[in-house]
C-alpha cells in the first residue's frame, strides 16, 4: 500500500460520522479496543438557518439519523488501522506518491511509478536525488480519494466514463476546536443548510462534539455553484458567525484545518470500476452517499469486496469486479438517493420538495436526474446574477487563508518543480480575467492562486507551497487547463486529528 502523506492519516480530512457496519464485518472486535477519538453519536439537530437565526426540524430526514454510529477522527482511525493491516502482512509505505500508472506490452495497467525525490523547480537533480521505483502488480486497486491523480489519467484512457454521466464535486473545509470547559456535549451532531449559501449554491454545515472540549467543525460548497465571485472558505468563516455557532467557538482555540473535495456525482456518475490491470474503490470511484454526507462505509465495503474478488481467483485480474460492485448494497445505497443532490441544481426550495419526494419513495421515481461537470456551471461575470451575500465582520480565526494554511501544517520543498500544471497561462491574465474574474483566487481554501503585478505586466502566481491537496482547483476551473499532479512523496498537510 503506498500513500503519499508522510505519515499514515494525514492527508485524510472528514467529517465524521461514520456507519459501523462495514467496520464491524472487516475487525469484529473493533469495538473493545477503538480509534483513540471514538465518541458515540447521541443527539441529532438538523436546522435551516437564516442569518439573525434559525428553524430546527422536529424530527431528523430519514437516513441522516445517526442513531448507532460513531463520530471519530477519519484521520487518526486511518492511523489506528495501519498496524492492524501490518500485523496481518500487509506492506505500507507512507511518503511515496504514485505518480504515473506503468502499463504493460499489451496495454493494461502493470503498477504505478513513484514520483522522483530531490528534483528542483528547474528540472535539475539536487544532491541525494532519487529516482522514483517502479512497483508492479498483478491487478493496481486505486484508492485515491476524490478526484484521483492517477484515476482522472485512466478513466480517460480506458474511456471509462462512456456510458456514465460527468462526476460532480463539493469542497469540505474543516476546522478542530479546543473549546472552555462545559460547552461540548459529546456525541452531539449538528447539520444546517441555509445562510451563508444563497438559495442556488449548494451548502450546509456540521458541527460534532467530541470528547475532551472538542468541536470539529465544518462547512460543504457544492462545486456546481455559478457564481463566480463565490468563495467557499468565506462562507465557512461566515457560518462559523452565526449566532447560533459563534457562542460556541468564542474563547475557544484552533487545533487544525483544512480542506478536502468531496464526491458528489452518485450512482449516475459511476464510472466503470475495473479495466485491465487495475480497479477503483472507494471515492476515487465515487461512492459516497450524499445526502448522509457519508463515504467511508463505502469505501470499506468496496475495499472488501475488491479483496474478495482478487483473494478468490487463482490468477487475480479486474475483470468481473464491476458487475460485483454493481450487483452490491454499495450500489443499491447509492441508487436510492441518486435524484437527491441533482435536484438542489434547481435550486434549495425545489431541491428540498424533491428531496422528500425521493425519500419518501426511496428512490423509485421512474426517472434519473442528469449530472453535467462542475467547471461548466460557473456564470460568467458580464451575466452573473450576483446573489447579495450581506456578509457579517468576521473576528474568529484565523483570520484569512493564509492564516488557516498554518493550521494544515502543509510542507512542500520550495525547489520543487510546481505540481499545480497551468497548461496556459496567457489565458488566466486575458480571457479568464474578463471573463470570469480568475476565480482561481477564490475557490482556492489555501491562496495558492494569485494574479500579481510586475514589471513585466500581470501574471499568475502559483504559491504551491501552500497547497492542501484537496483538488478543487483541478475540478472548477472553468477552462479545465490546471492539472493537480503529486508533489514528492511525504509533501503537503499533516493534518492532525482531521
Ligand atoms: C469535509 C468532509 C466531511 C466528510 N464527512 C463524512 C462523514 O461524516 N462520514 C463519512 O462516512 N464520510 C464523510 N466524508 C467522506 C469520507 O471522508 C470519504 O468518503 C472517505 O474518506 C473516502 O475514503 P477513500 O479511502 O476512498 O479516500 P480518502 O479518504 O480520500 O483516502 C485517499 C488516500 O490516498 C492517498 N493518495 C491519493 N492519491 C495518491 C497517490 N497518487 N499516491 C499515493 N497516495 C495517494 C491520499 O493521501 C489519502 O490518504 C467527508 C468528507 C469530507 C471532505
Ligand atoms: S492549489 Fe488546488 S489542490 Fe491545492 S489547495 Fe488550492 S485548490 Fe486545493
Amino acid at each position: 500500500m503506498i500513500e503519499k502523506a508522510s505519515t499514515i492519516g494525514a492527508h485524510i480530512l472528514s467529517g465524521a460520522v461514520i456507519e459501523p457496519g462495514p467496520l464491524d464485518e472487516l475487525l469484529p472486535g473493533w469495538r473493545d479496543a477503538p480509534p483513540p477519538v471514538c465518541v458515540p453519536a447521541a443527539e441529532d439537530e438538523f436546522w435551516f438557518l437564516t442569518k439573525t437565526g434559525g428553524t430546527k426540524f422536529p424530527v431528523i430526514p430519514p437516513g441522516m439519523a445517526n442513531h448507532g454510529n460513531f463520530i471519530v477522527s477519519l484521520g487518526a482511525m486511518c492511523a489506528w488501522l495501519a498496524p492492524q493491516a501490518e500485523a496481518l502482512g500487509v506492506e505500507i509505505y507512507p511518503g511515496f506518491a504514485a505518480a504515473e500508472p506503468l502499463f504493460d506490452e499489451a496495454g493494461a495497467v502493470c503498477g504505478v511509478r513513484i514520483g522522483d525525490m530531490g528534483v528542483a523547480k528547474d528540472g535539475s537533480h539536487k544532491p541525494g536525488y532519487t529516482q522514483g521505483i517502479d512497483i508492479k502488480a498483478k491487478v493496481t486497486v486505486l484508492a485515491e480519494g476524490a478526484r484521483g491523480h492517477l484515476t482522472k489519467q485512466l478513466v480517460r484512457k480506458f474511456g471509462l466514463d462512456a456510458e456514465s454521466d460527468p462526476q460532480n464535486y463539493s469542497i469540505g473545509i474543516k476546522e478542530l476546536w479546543q473549546l472552555p470547559p462545559g460547552r461540548v456535549k459529546p456525541g452531539k451532531i449538528f447539520h444546517s443548510f441555509g445562510w451563508p449559501a444563497d438559495s442556488m449554491t449548494y451548502g450546509g454545515s456540521f458541527i460534532y462534539h467530541l470528547a475532551d472540549d472538542r468541536v470539529a467543525i465544518g462547512y460543504v460548497s457544492g462545486l456546481d455553484y455559478r457564481d463566480p465571485e463565490y468563495q467557499p472558505y468565506e462562507a465557512f468563516q461566515q457560518f462559523k458567525h452565526h449566532p447560533l455557532v459563534k457562542p460556541l467557538l468564542e474563547g475557544g482555540t484552533i487545533l487544525s484545518a483544512g480542506a478536502r473535495a468531496i464526491v458528489t456525482g452518485g450512482w449516475q456518475s459511476l464510472p466503470k470500476v475495473e479495466m485491465p490491470g487495475a480497479l477503483l474503490i472507494g471515492d476515487t470511484a465515487g461512492l459516497l452517499n450524499v445526502p448522509k454526507v457519508k463515504g467511508t462505509h463505502q469505501a470499506i465495503r468496496s475495499g472488501m469486496l475488491a479483496a474478495e474478488h482478487l483473494a478468490a481467483q487463482e490468477a487475480p485480474a479486474a475483470a468481473g469486479f464491476d458487475a460485483k460492485l454493481r450487483a452490491s448494497p454499495v450500489m443499491a445505497e447509492l441508487k436510492k438517493v441518486r435524484n437527491i443532490k441533482p435536484g438542489f441544481k434547481k435550486g434549495l426550495w425545489f431541491g428540498l420538495v424533491n428531496s422528500a419526494w425521493e425519500t419518501a419513495t426511496g428512490g423509485l421515481s421512474p426517472w434519473t436526474w442528469r449530472c453535467k461537470s462542475d467547471w461548466n456551471s460557473l456564470q460568467k461575470l458580464a451575466e452573473a446574477e450576483k446573489p447579495k451575500r450581506d456578509y457579517v465582520e468576521r473576528t474568529l480565526a484565523p483570520r484569512d487563508r493564509l492564516a488557516g494554511v498554518y493550521f494544515a501544517a502543509t510542507e512542500h520543498d520550495e525547489d520543487q518543480p510546481v505540481h499545480l500544471k497551468v497548461s496556459n497561462t496567457d489565458i488566466c491574465v486575458s480571457q479568464c480575467a474578463e471573463e470570469y474574474g480568475n476565480p482561481c483566487q477564490r475557490f482556492c481554501p489555501a491562496g495558492v492562486y494569485e494574479i500579481v503585478q510586475d514589471e513585466q505586466g500581470k501574471r499568475l502566481q502559483i504559491n504551491a507551497a501552500n497547497c492542501v491537496h484537496c483538488k478543487t482547483c483541478d475540478i472548477k476551473d472553468p477552462y479545465q487547463i490546471i492539472t493537480w499532479v503529486t508533489p514528492e512523496g511525504g509533501s503537503g498537510p499533516n493534518y492532525q486529528n482531521l
